[in-house]
């Protein structure tokens, strides 16, 4: 640094994702290796910066750092300043100045190759030690407090470091270098076993290795992770998943499992090169695979009823590695709750609230600050898809249109989400699930409070969704803020238009369950025009009446006898005996009748997700649903791809008003199918196509280029892979969601995106 002449000093604020990923160390050993001198330091805003030295080290240090940042740091920008040089001649790293807050929290990350190494090595001080990270993976969102991402905002500030671990912390050189959760066993949190009642029965090493045994003794066994506790049991023993799905009254919705690692995957399950990439990343997310037609691995039937595939996650913390290590065998880990509880997070409530449940708890001492629970992903038209954004995701925005006022839209009332959007940003919170339970209300209002108090920043303005009755819009009703409502399947629509940045004209397919409509009926089918002013209504199904509203979401048959009812009006009942005998029988089918000629508890809906439910229920699949989409679900997977045929849905254009699909035609095919003994797998297949047909037709009709598929109907998977390849084959460009889910948990980001984007161009 002889030359002063050459001699520059240059100043960065970088924003984005840079803080619990090894940024600052990164800079400090790119600084060093370049001889520059200067600091870095962590800001609320991200990390600020000085560098100084020859003008092409400096060059070097920046390309750096833009083009090799560490593997999990996400920059948004990069704002530099050219400074007077200094009299310095060393490179610092600087205690974090609060301030704005605007960096991200990261999401809890899966154990990094190295750790699980250390872990697995005899040799290695950390081994068998089930709290190991660094500063590349370990616990981020679930044990942050508040910005800036330092160690006495986050759950590990009670837990005093060692000399060795704060030497590790304190250099530079080493991968644990400012690694906030740094932990050994000598100082870290620490493993215990207790059983009913929370008595200890072991610790550390004793608690892993008894409870693996209880394990494979067939137990159940609560453990407590990243995001909350899970229950856990031997996949392989039919009598042991049956009971701990009787104890934990899910009758038939699947239950994922935990797998020790690709072989053993492989050993049930078919997986793509797309699926193993997505089970491998560091997000780790439950991954929906084929079953084997020929497992090596037994796994239970009970684990996932009649279903052709399995929900499956590799091991994403030292201790679930340990665990697996220890047990060899696939394991049912499922949700640490009854039924439609939030997940439980911590180890004293959970023996209260899971006493009636597990048989032993393995639990541990670093505190669980929020519920993550674990996403669930799929592989869809070749690309993956969240179903559920949580662990691994959450809070990461998406980037939405406009500098607006702080917003918080609070989502639906299934599946709920809530997005907080803050400058650019909407940060979408993990998982809350359905708010239909006093636990359920309570976590969503914690994370409310916790991501308006990360950003400190009070909203001006809540966005809800139409439906004034679902609690998330009477809640937002009740704060004293303006609210803005939006329209359920134009925030479906929205969400995907904020996830691929979509400026209108859209024709958004927007099928689902139910949402209520501006007419007061209930919508679920319908195509949505986004304009550059305002949305229309473009098409939606012909309605039928459903008896006893809302119950026939479990209730398939009363969709079917709805739908025989709007087609056959007064008939209906001659026509039930002829047909149809098998659909309800006596008191039960007088009163559904009864309540349709009235009209009194029998909303008016164009859904199509019961549209699905009256199919399944007519061709003998399913009558009853123990969870939501059953027996939609069981029709699809009914179908027979062989069969070329399709229904034909008669597309009625009206005057002024939306195109109506008419069903009709449809049921006068697949009566004449019934009668003749037709395969299910058949009719279901010509249902699926004649639908995918719809779209198509639909889109040709339209000048609009691009399309959206959203709602939960375009879960499944036929329907969704049948319509893409038509529309892209059509030329369309066709998005759906990818990184949000195309269900009510999208719904929050999609309401942003809507207030962010109408009346406001
Ligand atoms: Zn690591
Ligand atoms: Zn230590
Ligand atoms: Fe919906």
């Amino acid at each position: 640094m002889s030359e002063v002449q050459d001699m520059r000093r240059v100043g960065l604020t970088v924003t984005g994702a840079v803080q619990g990923v090894g940024f600052r160390p990164f800079v400090y050993r790119t600084a060093l290796d370049n001889h520059l001198s200067g600091w870095v330091r962590n800001t609320g805003a991200g990390v600020e910066l000085e560098v100084q030295g020859e003008s092409p080290f400096i060059e070097l240090f920046l390309r750096h750092l833009q083009l090799a940042p560490p593997p999990n740091a996400i920059l948004t920008s990069i704002e530099q300043s050219e400074l007077t040089p200094e009299d310095c001649n060393t490179f610092e790293i600087r205690h974090s100045e609060a301030g704005t807050k605007q960096a991200y929290i990261l999401p809890d990350l899966g154990s990094c190759r190295d750790c699980v190494n250390d872990i697995f090595d005899e040799k290695n001080r950390r081994y068998g030690y089930p709290f190991t990270n660094c500063t590349n993976c370990g616990p981020r969102y679930s044990i942050t407090r508040e910005l800036p991402y330092d160690r006495p905002n986050t759950s590990m500030s009670t837990f005093e470091l060692c000399p060795v671990c704060q030497s590790e912390y304190d250099n530079p050189a080493d991968r644990r270098f400012h690694a906030q959760p740094n932990a050994c066993s000598v100082c870290g949190p620490r493993l215990a076993l207790w059983g009913p009642g929370g008595r200890e029965i072991a610790v550390k090493d004793e608690a892993l290795a008894t409870a693996g045994q209880a394990l494979l003794a067939c137990q159940i066994v609560a453990v407590k992770g990243l995001g909350g506790f899970h229950l856990m049991v031997r996949a392989d023993d039919e009598e042991s998943v049956r009971r701990l799905r009787k104890r934990k009254r899910r009758a038939e919705k699947p239950f994922a499992l935990l797998a020790s690692g690709m072989p053993q995957v492989h050993r049930f399950c078919n997986a793509t090169n797309e699926e193993v990439d997505l089970l491998m990343t560091q997000q780790a997310p439950i991954v929906l695979l084929e079953r084997s037609d020929d497992p090596t691995i037994y796994i239970a039937e009970a684990v996932a009823p009649g279903n052709p595939r399995l929900g499956v996650m590799l091991p994403y913390t030292p201790l679930h590695h340990l665990l697996m290590a220890e047990v060899g065998v696939p394991l049912v880990a499922t949700s640490g709750n009854l039924s439609d509880e939030p997940i439980c997070i911590d180890e004293h409530e959970a023996v209260t609230r899971l006493n009636s449940i597990a048989d032993l708890f393995l639990v541990h001492n670093r505190p669980i600050l929020r519920p993550v629970d674990d996403s669930v992903a799929r592989v869809i038209s070749g690309r993956p898809q969240l179903l559920r954004r949580s662990r691994g995701y959450a809070p990461l925005p998406i980037e939405v249109p406009g500098d607006g006022p702080v917003q918080v839209a609070v989502g639906a009332h299934l599946k709920n989400t809530i997005a907080y959007a803050h400058g650019s940003q909407a940060y979408i919170s993990q998982h809350i699930g359905d708010l239909e339970t006093e636990l359920a209300m309570d976590a969503f209002r914690d994370a409310i409070r916790q991501l308006v108090s990360i950003y400190d920043d009070e909203p001006a303005e809540l966005i809800a969704d139409d439906h004034p009755d679902y609690l998330s819009s009477m809640y937002a009703h009740k704060q004293g803020v303006p609210v803005t409502t939006v329209q359920h399947h134009v925030a479906h629509v929205h969400a995907v238009m904020a996830e691929h940045k979509l400026a209108a004209p859209v024709l958004g397919f927007a099928w689902d369950g139910t949402g209520l409509g501006p007419d007061g009926t209930v919508w679920g089918s319908e195509v949505i025009n986004v304009g550059t002013d305002a949305w229309t209504r473009a098409a939606h199904l012909r309605t039928f009446r459903l008896p006893g509203g809302d119950a026939a979401s479990k209730d398939p048959r009363r969709s079917a006898l709805g739908l025989l009812y709007a087609w056959q009006g007064e008939n209906a009942a001659a026509f039930l005996d002829k047909h149809a005998p098998h659909l309800l029988k006596g008191h039960e089918r007088e009163v559904m009748l009864r309540m349709l000629d009235s009209g009194v508890n029998s909303p008016e809906t164009s859904s199509m997700g019961r549209l699905f439910d009256a199919l399944s229920a007519l061709t003998r699949v399913r009558a009853r649903n123990s969870f939501e989409g059953q027996a939609a679900m069981e029709f699809e997977w009914a179908a027979d791809l062989d069969e070329p045929g399709a229904y034909d849905f008669a597309l009625h254009q009206q005057e002024d008003g939306p195109t109506v699909i008419d069903w009709a035609g449809v049921l006068d095919q697949v009566f004449v199918d019934l009668a003749a003994e037709t395969a299910v797998g058949v009719m279901s297949t010509r249902f699926h196509r004649g639908l995918a047909n719809v779209i198509l037709r639909l889109a040709g009709q339209s000048p609009v280029e691009q399309i959206v598929l959203c709602g939960g109907c375009f879960q499944n998977k036929l329907l969704h892979e049948l319509a893409v390849a038509g529309l892209e084959n059509a030329g369309k460009r066709v998005y759906w969601a990818e990184l949000v889910p195309p269900n009510d948990g999208g719904i929050a980001l999609g309401q942003i995106h809507y207030a962010r984007t109408t009346g406001r161009r």
